[in-house]
């Protein structure tokens, strides 16, 4: 029997990703476009491209992309790094293009899905996974099911007086432990004179450092670096710990770029969410990483646009 295909994509703020899947979650083709000053226009081309070369019939669409979605709708109501998409109903601009079904999902909710299909998240009824990178996303699966709720796990409340957040808040989960923070948290320190390998990184302009240079300083015993991320990490594990608290999940499945950063970083938040947590509902081995890595959110886009065919 034929398998049913469909193309799963992944909008992100420098690049789109597409890929065609079937239902066994086999990837025949894939494609990507630089998402540029006009994102629904590359998505556009991109789309184009792969249906041209898909060798099978395609039945329907499913789109991950980052921020706030009206998931009756289809409507974007809020991008962090896509401005320009902000407003637009990506599922009935898109359906119309090739009279195709199309599904719009939040990028850190596809990824859940796509874990919950083919990832960490296989027989488990009930996980949070964190998107972990420049910000910080969330999506939750209960009883089998992902929520369609926004889940911006990374604008929870850790503090009431504290650091201003990308959201205007202050005080956010994401201000404290994302990829942005830890870069903030470094260069403050480094501007009020703290002694750090990292001001002769990128040619001693310690304004340009990444969250990879500060893991890199960190494996070579920096103790600014390992200071920021341990930090950091314990921020991300007193987040943690109100998740574990409301959703009494099997699993928190940590994905993203600084989970590169893992023996350091995620072992802080490890012991402070054993810490915070209440102990019924914490177990040491809770928090795990996510096996499908970048791809989760394309093959969780797929895998909604399967249920949609
Ligand atoms: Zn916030």
């Amino acid at each position: 029997m034929r398998k049913n295909s469909v193309i799963g994509v992944d909008m992100g703020g420098t690049n789109i990703r597409a890929a065609v899947i079937d239902s066994a979650g086999e990837i025949s083709y894939r494609d990507r476009q630089d998402t540029g000053s006009d994102p629904v226009a590359a998505l556009k081309l991109l789309l184009d491209k792969v249906i041209a070369q898909a060798n099978c019939s395609i039945s329907a669409i499913g789109i991950a992309t980052a921020g706030v979605i009206d998931h009756k709708s289809g409507v974007v109501l809020r991008s962090p790094n896509m401005g320009p998409l902000a407003g637009v109903n990506l599922k009935s601009e898109v359906s119309t293009w090739h009279n195709l079904p199309v599904v719009v999902e939040n990028d850190a909710n596809a990824a859940a899905y796509g874990e919950k299909a083919l990832g960490a998240g296989v027989g488990k009824q009930d996980f949070v996974l964190l998107t972990l990178g420049t910000g910080i996303g969330g999506g939750i699966v209960a009883n089998g099911r992902l929520l369609g709720i926004s889940a911006e796990v990374g604008h929870i409340k850790i503090s009431t007086n504290g650091n201003p957040c990308s959201c205007g808040d202050i005080g956010c989960l994401e201000a404290y432990a994302s990829g942005w923070a830890i870069v903030s948290s470094a260069i403050k320190s480094m501007e009020e004179g703290a002694e750090s390998i990292m001001k002769q990184m990128n040619n001693g302009n310690f304004y340009k450092i990444t969250p990879e240079d500060i893991y890199s300083a960190a494996l070579e015993g920096d103790a600014l670096a390992r200071g920021v991320l341990r930090e950091a990490g314990k921020h991300l594990g007193t987040g943690i710990a109100s998740m574990i608290n409301i959703f009494n999940p099997q699993a928190v499945i940590l994905t993203g770029g600084l989970t590169g950063a893992w023996n350091i970083y995620v072992d802080a938040a490890v012991k402070e969410a054993s810490k915070r947590t209440l102990k019924e509902l914490f177990s040491e081995d809770i928090i795990i990483p996510s096996t499908l890595g970048g791809d989760a959110g394309i093959i969780g886009a797929a895998f909604l646009a399967l249920e949609a065919s």
